[in-house]
C-alpha cells in the first residue's frame, strides 16, 4: 500500500490538528498545504493559493527556491545538529556570519545566530543591559519585536502585553516618528529599540531624520540604538537592508524571518568588542542548544546569495509600484507601503476580514496586521512576477465589490 495513502487527511487531520495542536486563534484558516513552489501554495484538494504574505516575510526568494532546497540536502547529507550554539566550528554558521558581516558596516561584524526572531531581541536587551551596565529601555507604541516574556515587555501595545503581567520593569513605551521620543532617552538608558519600519502597525515608515536623531540621542546618553530588521531586513523595503541610505549604523542589528530562507533563524548582530561582553564574567551569557542550526544556515547563507546574485531587490520598487496602481478602489482609505510590505487599509477590521476571506477563496492569501486589522497585508516573495501581481490586484478588486 502507498504509505500516502496511511497518513491522515481530509477532514480526519483537521479533526486531529484542532484536537492536538495548540491552537492560538478561534478560527484558524486550517489550510492544509501540501505543496508550495515559487509565489504559490497547493492545498489538499489541488488549489492553488496565490501567496501575498511569503510566511509573513519570511520567504523572500519564494518557497522552495531550488539553490536554498539543495543546500538543505547537502547539508542533511553531511550532519544536523551537532552541539549547543558557539563551541564547534560548523561551516554553514561561519559562511553565513561571514556573508552578512561582508554585506553590513563594519562594525557590525560579529553575528550570535538564534533559533528565531524573539530570540535574537532576547540576547539583545541582555547584551545592552551587560554593555552599558544599566536597566531601563526605551521602546515604541505600536512597535512589535516577538511574543517572548523580554520581547512581550517591549511590545507597544497594551492590549496584548497586559494579561502577561508583571513583565519587565523599566520599559518606557514612546511615540513612534514623534521627536519628544528623544527625551526620554537618558544616561539610564541601556537601549532604544526600534524597527526600521512599523510592520505590524499597518507599515508606519519614519521619516529618515527622526531616526539620525534617534542615532544621535543614543550617543549622547551612552545608551545602544537596536535596529529591529527582522520583518525588514533582505531586500523587503528595496535595499537588502532598511537602514542602508538613511545614514545610521545601528550597534544591536536585528535579524530574523527571511534571513533563513524558509528555516527558523533569528540573529543579533554587533561589534565584536561588544558581543565579547557574552563571553566572560559570567561565560556563556547567552546560550541556545540549536541557535544557528546548520541546516537552517546553509538554507539562509543560499538564500542571501540568490539575493545577491539573481537581482531580486532591484525589482522591489517596480513591483512595488505595480500593486500601487494596481490597487485603486474607493473601498481603499490608503495604502502605505515600503518596497514589497504593503498595507492597503479599508473601512474597518470587518471589511477587511470580508475582503481576505473572499480573497482565499478566490485563490489569493492575505492577512491582517496585528495593530491594524483594518488592513490587508502585502508582503510577498520577491520573486513575485509581473503577471501575478496584475492578478493578485485583480482578485482584490473583485473581492472589494463582493
Ligand atoms: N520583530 C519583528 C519586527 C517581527 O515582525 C517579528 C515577527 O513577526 C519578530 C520580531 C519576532 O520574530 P519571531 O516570530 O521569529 O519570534
Amino acid at each position: 500500500m502507498d504509505p500516502e495513502q496511511q497518513q491522515p487527511s481530509g477532514k480526519e487531520l483537521r479533526s486531529l490538528f484542532l484536537r492536538h495542536l495548540a491552537q492560538t486563534s478561534p478560527e484558524p484558516l486550517g489550510l492544509e498545504i501540501v505543496r508550495a513552489e515559487g509565489a504559490y501554495l497547493y492545498d489538499a484538494q489541488g488549489k492553488e493559493y496565490l501567496d501575498l504574505i511569503g510566511g509573513i516575510s519570511v520567504c523572500n526568494t519564494g518557497h522552495r527556491h531550488p539553490r536554498v532546497v539543495a543546500a538543505i540536502k547537502e547539508q542533511a547529507d553531511r550532519y544536523l545538529h551537532v552541539l549547543v550554539y558557539g563551541e564547534m566550528i560548523q561551516s554553514p554558521q561561519v559562511r553565513y556570519a561571514a556573508l552578512l558581516a561582508a554585506n553590513l558596516p563594519p562594525s557590525l561584524n560579529s553575528v550570535y545566530f538564534t533559533n528565531s526572531g524573539a530570540e535574537a531581541v532576547e540576547g539583545a536587551m541582555k547584551l545592552a543591559k551587560r554593555v552599558t551596565g544599566r536597566t531601563e529601555i526605551v521602546a515604541f507604541r505600536r512597535s512589535y519585536h516577538g511574543s517572548t516574556q523580554g520581547a512581550l515587555s517591549v511590545m507597544g501595545d497594551e492590549y496584548w502585553r497586559n494579561a502577561y503581567r508583571p513583565l519587565l520593569p523599566g520599559i518606557w513605551h514612546e511615540e513612534f516618528n514623534s521627536p519628544a521620543a528623544l527625551e526620554r532617552i537618558t544616561d539610564r538608558t541601556a537601549c532604544v529599540i526600534v524597527e526600521a519600519v512599523q510592520g505590524e502597525a499597518g507599515v508606519l515608515v519614519p521619516e529618515s531624520g527622526w531616526l539620525r536623531s534617534l542615532r544621535c540621542a543614543c550617543d549622547a546618553a551612552g545608551a545602544l540604538l537596536i535596529l529591529d530588521e527582522i520583518q525588514t531586513g533582505f531586500g523587503r523595503t528595496g535595499s537588502l537592508w532598511a537602514f542602508t541610505g538613511i545614514g545610521i549604523v545601528p550597534d544591536i542589528l536585528l535579524l530574523g524571518k527571511a534571513l533563513g530562507g524558509g528555516m527558523p533563524l533569528g540573529a543579533f548582530i554587533a561589534g565584536r568588542e561588544t558581543m565579547q561582553a557574552l563571553t566572560e564574567a559570567p561565560v556563556l551569557g547567552h546560550i541556545t542548544t540549536f541557535g544557528g542550526h546548520p541546516v537552517s544556515c546553509a538554507a539562509g547563507l543560499a538564500s542571501l546569495e540568490v539575493l545577491l546574485e539573481e537581482g531580486l531587490i532591484g525589482q522591489v520598487g517596480y513591483k512595488s509600484t505595480l500593486f500601487r496602481e494596481g490597487l485603486r478602489h474607493p473601498a481603499i482609505k490608503a495604502v502605505r507601503h515600503c518596497g514589497l510590505l504593503i498595507a492597503v487599509e479599508l473601512e474597518n477590521a470587518g471589511a477587511a476580514r470580508l475582503v481576505i476571506d473572499r480573497c482565499i477563496r478566490r485563490g489569493l492569501l492575505t492577512d491582517w496586521f496585528l495593530f491594524a486589522p483594518q488592513c490587508l497585508r502585502i508582503a510577498p516573495p520577491l520573486t513575485v512576477g509581473e503577471e501575478e501581481i496584475r492578478k493578485a490586484c485583480a482578485i482584490i478588486a473583485e473581492s472589494l465589490a463582493g
